[in-house]
């Protein structure tokens, strides 16, 4: 047994200790029964791990291999023109070596879920055998979830869609889509309903690439919303990034808002992927590419933020900070009244367990695997405000890491004082 004592609990105000048992939280509170371990968190901020939802791991660093430090027009669908001609290249250990840096940039920051599309696109199946293989061997340290991601589309070529359907017999978790990327409406109404129908078959969760423009007649999430509310699914089901949601007008999106709150979907936000991808078309003003957040939240739709580029052709930045993306987020949400802040954070952690379906796992509480994080401060405000960092992350009880905050050799000396 060992207990951490001395801690700010992210929504318990009370409690300031955590004793561990086997790996489980066996208690939560105050002056709890004495044990030969104790450590001191110092009184900073204690959270569940983050969650980061959607996240390409067999695409990062990728861009650095093509040799170029970014796409020339910077859209979505050049980079999805790039892509194909590097797929050629790959083989299951060097997506394995690119992938752990990923893996181990998140890790090394608090990440403990991570949410990976796949592109299955590859009759080969490289990078699914890939990363079926680092789901295993790196459990202990991190859960991965893996979606059967058609990134050339299921029927931009003929065979797409078996491609998918094979990829969740290998394991894939998730089924997947892009059905604005289909070369005709039509077809992207297709794509829509064969990922619904296979997640029935193969009964796995549901995320798809939905709307990733700024297109307001882009409206493929009014689909699968449709079809996951008829089949209850809807808890089960993810639509990421919706950008043209951000676009669609008023009337539409209170309408549809109706519609997901009845069906429990959840989506999920890609602030700094799309911040820079989308608007490209608009001189000004310029969108923000970015789906209703606010709006969600203020309607109870479970809403999370997510990484999903690191260094890929799509986007040149990212390094798995999801701190640095809910700061992004919160800005082009505007999400910063005091009643949001005390919230904020569950769009990288508790919000995304949803969009992942863990949440009967996830959490500090009794009962659950001792998993959380020490942030650098002391309420969400001030680890928000000052981005802070994360000192530590605890799995089944024991340390992944930890550090010390910064400490100066030579500290600063204005040399005046008031
Ligand atoms: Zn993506």
């Amino acid at each position: 047994m060992k207990k951490f004592i001395n801690a700010k609990i992210y929504k318990n105000n009370e409690a300031t200790e955590i004793l561990v048992e086997d790996g489980k939280i066996k208690e939560i509170g105050n002056n709890l029964a004495d044990c030969k371990e104790v450590i001191d968190l110092g009184g900073k901020m204690v959270t569940p791990p983050y969650v980061d939802p959607h996240l390409h791991l067999d695409y990062v660093y990728t861009l650095a291999e093509l040799g170029k430090t970014g796409a020339g027009s910077g859209t979505l669908f050049e980079a999805i023109e790039m892509w194909p001609v590097f797929k050629k290249t790959l083989t299951v250990e060097s997506v394995k070596k690119l992938a752990l840096k990923g893996v181990m940039d998140e890790v090394s920051q608090g990440v403990q879920h991570i949410r990976t599309h796949i592109d299955v696109t590859d009759p080969k199946f490289t990078g699914l055998k890939a990363m079926l293989e680092m789901k295993e061997e790196l459990k202990d340290i991190v859960d991965i979830q893996i979606v059967s991601f058609p990134q050339q589309g299921m029927y931009t070529y003929k065979g797409g869609r078996e491609l998918v359907e094979e990829a969740l017999k290998m394991g894939a978790d998730v089924v997947g889509g892009i059905p604005h990327y289909e070369p005709a409406r039509e077809y992207g109404e297709m794509s829509v309903k064969a990922t619904v129908e296979l997640a029935m078959k193969y009964d796995k969760l549901i995320d798809v690439h939905c709307d990733e423009t700024d297109d307001p007649q882009a409206r493929f999430i009014e689909l699968l919303n449709a079809l996951v509310y008829l089949e209850g699914y809807g808890a089960k089901t993810s639509a990421s990034h919706t950008c043209s949601f951000g676009s669609a007008d008023d009337s539409y999106a209170y309408r549809m808002i109706d519609l997901f709150k009845k069906s429990k979907i959840n989506f999920i936000s890609n602030p700094t992927e799309n911040a820079y991808l989308q608007g490209r078309h608009d001189t000004y003003p310029k969108r923000r590419g970015l789906t209703r957040v606010k709006e969600f939240m203020e309607h109870g739709i479970n809403v999370a933020f997510a990484q999903d580029s690191i260094n890929d052709p799509w986007y040149p930045m990212g390094n798995g900070n999801m701190m640095n993306i809910l700061d992004n987020g919160i800005h082009l949400a505007q999400i910063m009244s005091p009643q949001d802040i005390e919230k904020d954070l569950d769009l990288i952690t508790y919000n995304g367990a949803r969009c992942l379906n863990i949440q009967d796992k996830y959490g500090l509480e009794v009962g659950k695997d001792a998993n959380f994080i020490v942030l650098n401060g002391d309420s969400p405000f001030d680890v928000i405000r000052n981005r802070a960092n994360v000192l530590a992350s605890v799995r089944k009880g024991e340390f992944l890491f930890k550090q010390k905050p910064v400490e100066y050799d030579v500290k600063l000396d204005l040399g005046v004082k008031y």
